[in-house]
């Protein structure tokens, strides 16, 4: 099977109990990501957002591109399989969370189908269908990957990237 190019999201807000806070979380993460049918092939820098209010956990968010033959069903399991290993709990979504790892985009793969990807919410989704709106994303792909197409929107991260940091109410020409 051919090798393919994968980008990868990750993000942390919770610090873990050996490796220490979200930035060391990262670190840790993508050395563990690396080996095993999956290889590390770019980083990017990784960014701390701070706590907004005096409750609020500061994130750390990065992104990398891997190259792996491996079947995308088969690479989200073990990037399921590393977030267990750091101890994110399931079932909360927007809650605190010690490592969290999405697939972003792979070449000009669509999951599930083209015709279902605008429409699709179950399942593993490709590209990953909350891309466009996220700065927290874009912004580390970008350094990455700027000219990753997207197979659906027909528009690079760096177009994509720069649409998202674009003041609101400029219509779109
Ligand atoms: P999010 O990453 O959007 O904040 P979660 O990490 O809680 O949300 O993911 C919810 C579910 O989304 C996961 O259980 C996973 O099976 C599914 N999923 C669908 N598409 C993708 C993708 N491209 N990358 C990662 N997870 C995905
Ligand atoms: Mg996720």
């Amino acid at each position: 099977m051919k090798s393919a190019m994968v980008l990868v999201a990750l993000g942390s807000n919770k610090p873990h109990g050996r490796h220490g806070p979200p930035r060391a979380v990262l670190v840790a993460a993508m050395a563990a990501l690396d080996g095993d049918g999956i290889k590390l092939v770019a980083q990017s820098r990784i960014r701390s957002t701070d706590p907004v209010g005096p409750s609020s956990r500061s994130y750390a968010n990065a992104a990398v591109v891997v190259k792996t033959k491996l079947p995308l069903p088969e690479l989200l399991r073990r990037l399921k399989q590393l977030e267990a290993k750091f101890g994110k709990r399931r079932g909360q979504r927007w809650g605190a969370r010690t490592l969290d790892l999405d697939i972003i985009g792979a070449g000009d793969a669509v999951l599930p189908s083209r015709l279902r990807w605008r429409a699709a919410v179950h399942g593993l989704i490709v590209p990953h269908p909350r891309l466009a709106g996220r700065r927290f994303v874009l912004d580390p792909c970008v350094e990455i990957a700027p000219d990753w197409r997207h197979p659906v929107l027909n528009l690079t991260v760096r177009q994509l990237h720069a649409r998202a940091h674009r003041p609101k109410g400029i219509a779109d020409g």
